[in-house]
């Protein structure tokens, strides 16, 4: 009895060792429900792996989802593809397979505000999370502020080295703020140095055409789309705002207009 006591306690700190916490927590339950089923020792030994191996992948997906910086968490099945006719949900679900990041092609989710750009930038990020792939999520305007101060500290190499590790790049709201002359340069080196290594993820509420604006020059705007679409998969949502459909169900709108009309009277 107490020997049994005692084998059972050096399994748990074997196990414990060789950073199978899972096992090791809930060895005597394993046992015990192994007996119980009369488990062979082969298929004994292929649960306790499996279960040790999706607690991993669990971890590491959580972990790659904390690196990300998302702004907030949704997946693709909190995303209603009804409300939005215009757009396929066959090619979102082909970008959830990931085999865009596999192979470092680009993303274009374009659209008024409201849409669910970054609502499926997001979930697309978190699918990448959760095969493996190491992604950063990044609003344009946070990104130029990392690039500006970093070449004003002369670590602009090293800056650009950084941004090139994530497998999978979001960029967030290009087109709210234009870009100055800098600027513009330091988001094309940083496009330039993840052409055909890395994918980029881009969301804009600007038609492609309007980009020379975005970037105050049309030669740059340009060479920066000319990179991101040699590879690339453009997805042009046409649909109504659904934070305004939310907000009309709310009775918002309706409230505004009263509270309109009645200072006009
Ligand atoms: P955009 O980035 O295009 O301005 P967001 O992705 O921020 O829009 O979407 C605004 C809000 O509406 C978010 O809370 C998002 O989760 C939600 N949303 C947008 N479209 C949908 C949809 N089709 N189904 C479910 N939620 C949506
Ligand atoms: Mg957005």
């Amino acid at each position: 009895m107490s020997e049994s006591l005692t084998q059972l306690d050096r399994l748990g700190e074997q196990l414990g060792r060789l950073r199978l916490g899972r096992s090791a927590a809930r060895l005597a339950t394993l046992l015990d429900d192994a007996a119980r089923r009369e488990l062979s020792y082969s298929d004994f030994l292929e649960e306790l792996l499996t279960g040790e191996i999706s607690d991993k992948q669990q971890r590491n997906t959580t972990m790659r989802v904390a690196m990300a910086h998302f702004p907030f968490q949704k997946t693709l099945e909190e995303f209603d593809f009804k409300f939005q006719p215009s757009l396929d949900p066959k090619t979102i679900r082909e970008l959830a397979t990931g085999r865009f990041i596999g192979n470092a092609d680009n993303v274009l989710l374009l659209g008024p505000p409201g849409v669910g750009k970054t609502h499926l930038a997001v979930a697309i990020g978190m699918k990448a999370c959760a095969l493996g792939y190491r992604t950063l999520f990044a609003s344009a305007a946070t990104l130029l502020n990392a690039l500006t101060k970093a070449q004003s500290e002369n670590r602009l190499e090293e800056k650009l080295k950084q941004l090139t590790q994530p497998k999978l790049l979001i960029v967030d709201e290009i087109g709210y703020l234009p870009f100055d002359r800098m600027g513009a340069n330091l988001m094309f080196q940083l496009i330039s140095r993840r052409y055909e290594r890395g994918s980029v993820l881009i969301t804009s509420n600007q038609s492609l055409t309007g980009w020379a604006e975005v970037f105050g020059d049309a030669v740059i705007a340009t060479a920066i789309l000319d990179r991101l679409l040699h590879h690339a998969t453009t997805i042009n949502i046409k649909g109504e705002s659904y934070r305004l459909k939310e907000k009309r169900k709310a009775g918002l709108l309706a409230r505004a207009r009263a509270a309109e009309e009645s200072l006009e009277t």
